[in-house]
């Protein structure tokens, strides 16, 4: 029997799944860990990997061929020559390069992805003020993987892509190398790569085969677009959480830093996306997970609201609106709370559907159909709106779990002709 194993870093807990050939899941765990003590995260997330591996029962541990692991995009860390971090990890969402942001437009093309605070690219600066010795950078997901294979400096054309990868041209640009980056940077593979086998030592204490592979991974968000079951070109997923992202798969390649639009390479397609700062979060601040279920229940989804919002917990939007200083706008603020629920519920909708018209403006593909993941997608009152709005079907992601479409990733970096196909 062959089985494969994703893994899914989330930013504040891991999952893990084990499937059959038939991409069936056979088995599911998942634990959250700190992010209190950045000092200790990196050990955390060991501690977490091996945890989550030792818990798959051993008839089917055994029977593992591959394994992959997907990261958060942008969590970063330096390790020395053995791979045994030297500086606590650098987190998603940590604007401390922004001061390198100068040095970088004067190398960078002007739409790159590169040009934004929390970008692989403007951590890497920060850190090189600090650390003159030629250290190892890696992304989270390389780290965990390399725990495994033992091989230090490798990474995916996902991970990399907001270190500055080329990932048209498969190398690292030219426009780069004028930085003096004195670390060394990862190879970069294709996600799904099979790097080699799980080192003998790891095997034994974690009761894997010897001979399963360690595949090269991804990031989370593009692991939960595997998993939705969209993979042909115009399908797209909205991930609706506590914000709202969406992604498109396009044959046109797109990147518009102003809108924080940018691509990832998948096969031979591009997935466009970008993401906006409404969603679920503003819900939240108003009702409970009960009442969203019960009040949505009392809407007419047919019939469109006619309250006009721009939700959002404090002013500033990117997309589908390039403004830093969009004020939130949720005024009339009707005493019925179904009517309320419904007017926010909409104006997400039209956020939502102005979001893939730009998209498809900026030379994307036309959209043929949604998945949904996130908190959001439970919620089949708001799918029929949003339906409504973005006049094709929305469906629920097939597996709402990242860990699935890494899994997916394993299963493909098996098989001879990974590099062009689509999970
Ligand atoms: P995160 O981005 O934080 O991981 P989740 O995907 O877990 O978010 O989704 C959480 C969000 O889902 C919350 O902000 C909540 O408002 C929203 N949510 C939960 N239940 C519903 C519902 N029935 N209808 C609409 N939104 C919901």
């Amino acid at each position: 029997m062959s089985f494969y194993l994703g893994i899914d870093f989330g930013t504040s807990g891991v999952r893990a799944i084990v499937i059959d050939a038939e991409k069936t899941v056979l088995f599911e765990s998942q634990e959250s860990f700190t992010l209190s003590k950045l000092s200790s995260l990196a050990n955390n997330w060991q501690v977490a990997l091996c945890n989550q591996i030792q818990q798959i029962p051993t008839h089917l541990k055994r029977e593992i061929i591959a394994v992959a692991i997907d990261g958060t995009s942008s969590t970063v860390l330096l390790c020395d020559a053995t791979g045994n971090p030297v500086t606590e990890p650098i987190l998603y969402n940590d604007a401390r390069g922004i001061d390198n942001l100068d040095i970088i437009k004067k190398v960078a093309p002007p739409q790159h992805t590169v040009l934004s605070s929390t970008s692989s690219l403007a951590k890497l600066l920060w850190w090189q003020n600090l650390y003159p010795e030629p250290l190892y950078f890696l992304h989270q997901a390389d780290w965990l993987a390399f725990l495994l294979h033992g091989k230090l400096g490798i990474s995916d054309y996902h991970n990399a892509l907001k270190l500055g990868y080329d990932v048209e041209q498969l190398n690292y640009p030219e426009w780069l190398q004028k930085l003096d980056l004195n670390f060394h940077l990862p190879e970069v593979v294709t996600p799904g790569t099979p790097i080699g086998k799980v080192q003998k030592d790891v095997a034994e204490t974690l009761g894997l085969s010897p001979n399963c592979l360690v595949c090269a991974g991804t990031t989370d968000s593009i692991a939960a677009f595997l998993a939705s079951g969209a993979n042909a070109v115009g399908e797209a997923v909205t991930s609706l959480g506590s914000t709202l992202a969406v992604k498109l798969l396009s044959q046109t390649k797109i990147d518009d830093a102003k809108y924080g639009i940018y691509s990832h390479r998948l096969g031979d397609l591009w997935l466009v996306g970008g993401a906006s700062n409404t969603g679920g979060a503003v819900l939240k601040e108003f009702f409970t997970d009960e009442e969203l279920e019960s009040l949505s229940q009392k809407i007419n989804p047919s019939q469109a609201s006619t309250l006009d919002y721009y939700p959002l917990i404090k002013a500033g939007d990117r997309f589908p609106i390039n403004d830093p200083n969009l004020p939130p706008r949720l005024e009339p603020h009707p005493s019925n709370p179904v009517e309320f629920l419904h007017g926010l519920l909409e104006s997400i909708a039209r956020i939502e559907a102005r979001g893939y018209h730009l998209l498809q403006q900026l030379g994307a593909n036309p959209l043929k159909c949604v998945y949904t993941a996130g908190g959001g997608a439970k919620n089949y009152v708001w799918t029929q709106i949003r339906a409504r709005n973005l006049q094709v079907s929305v469906l629920p992601s097939r597996h709402l779990q990242a860990a699935y479409g890494t899994a997916l990733l394993a299963m493909q970096g098996t098989e001879a002709n990974f590099s062009t196909a689509l999970v």
